[in-house]
């Protein structure tokens, strides 16, 4: 099959033949049909880690490149034995963050926490910057149904991130304020699923004052501009004071540092985002107000289930898409780096 490589950091990917996946016993093999762009293919593609005073850390040239995505729709071309109840041709979701079904992680459906050295597709298997990718169970396939695969294709990444995060500030009041730092693919995900789940008070924080009518579109209750420069107390005026949940789906030295600064007493922080750099915390003021920080990565195949069902039953606003062709897979990293993109860019597949 065909598959774009990122052979050296920031370079453009190359389109050449690899092995076809294969099925194994209880999976499946996927025709790509559409796969979304991710900030987390950026950061692959670059190979640059910002680990603060640890030091910008750069990933060796792959010696065996990847083909990188990891929102897919596509549909099923071949199956193992041991699979029931599936059918050739049926259109599905993929959950590319499948572990080693082993650990206690993927024991108790973490696969995202799953302690082996990764498998996922876009990470450790060719993903969806390929014709075809392979699941290792058929479980990993969620159908498609009646879903536009170019606006289900995020449910995969941004939709199962933003659910697994969500999570971890439940249970919470319908009218409590919760604070959405960043308004790009994710951030509009994210608001989009808090609306879809009945929340009625989403205040999103985005540096670009443009995103305010894709916030206000996909649900947000609020939008507050936060240009380089403003000042927490700038945010806490708007805010009319300290909040109990943020989630931060940019994750930066700058935004770490203001979210704890607008978190209130018995307030959690979730720091969703990639950026990187460091927050430095006074441990003093973390346990007088008896603060959470918490991390989270992707989400785990019941959150692609939760954020699937939402979209079938018509709950979930979809955020703006551009589909683009397969082909031109370069010049939509290129968009996506600049920061120019609203919403999310889906690759299509056509000729090559
Ligand atoms: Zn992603
Ligand atoms: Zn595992």
């Amino acid at each position: 099959m065909k598959a774009w490589l990122n052979h050296d950091h920031g370079e453009m990917l190359r389109c050449e033949d690899v092995a076809d996946p294969q099925a194994g016993e209880s999976g499946l093999v996927i025709r790509v049909t559409h796969c979304g762009l991710c900030h987390s293919d950026l950061h692959r593609w670059h190979g640059i880690s910002d680990l603060g005073s640890r030091g910008v850390v750069r990933r060796p040239r792959p010696e065996h490149p990847i083909a990188m995505g990891h929102e897919i729709v596509g549909e099923i071309i071949a199956m193992g034995p041991e699979v029931k109840g599936r059918s050739l041709g049926e259109k599905v979701i993929v959950y590319p963050w499948f572990g080693c079904g082993k650990c206690k992680a993927c024991m108790s459906g973490q696969d995202n926490l799953c302690r082996e050295p990764t498998r996922s597709l876009g990470f450790g298997n060719h993903g969806g910057f390929a014709e075809k990718v392979a699941v290792p169970h058929e479980r990993y396939a969620v159908p498609l149904a009646e879903l536009s695969p170019e606006h289900a294709a995020p449910l995969a990444c941004a939709g199962l991130t933003v659910r697994c995060a969500i999570r971890k500030l439940e249970p919470f009041d319908a009218d409590q304020p919760i604070v959405l730092i960043g308004a790009g693919g994710v951030g509009l995900t994210a608001i989009s699923v808090l609306h879809a789940l009945g929340h009625r008070n989403i205040i999103s924080l985005d540096r670009d004052a443009g995103r305010g009518a894709a916030a206000r579109a996909a649900g947000a209750s609020h939008f507050i501009a936060t240009p380089e420069g403003i000042t927490t107390a700038d945010v806490l005026h708007r805010l009319e004071g300290k909040v109990d949940a943020i989630l931060d789906f940019v994750n930066s030295s700058v935004t770490a540092t203001m979210a704890f600064e607008l978190l209130g007493k018995g307030g959690r922080m979730v720091q969703v985002g990639l950026y990187g750099g460091e927050m430095k915390l006074p441990l003093l003021l973390l346990t007088g107000g008896a603060l959470t920080v918490q991390g989270s990565i992707t989400g785990t195949l019941d959150d692609l289930r939760d954020v699937v069902t939402l979209a079938r039953d018509g709950k979930l606003p979809p955020i703006p898409v551009s589909v683009v062709p397969r082909a031109d897979v370069n010049d939509a990293l290129r968009r996506l780096d600049a920061g120019t993109v609203t919403g999310r860019l889906v690759l299509e597949a056509g000729q090559i």
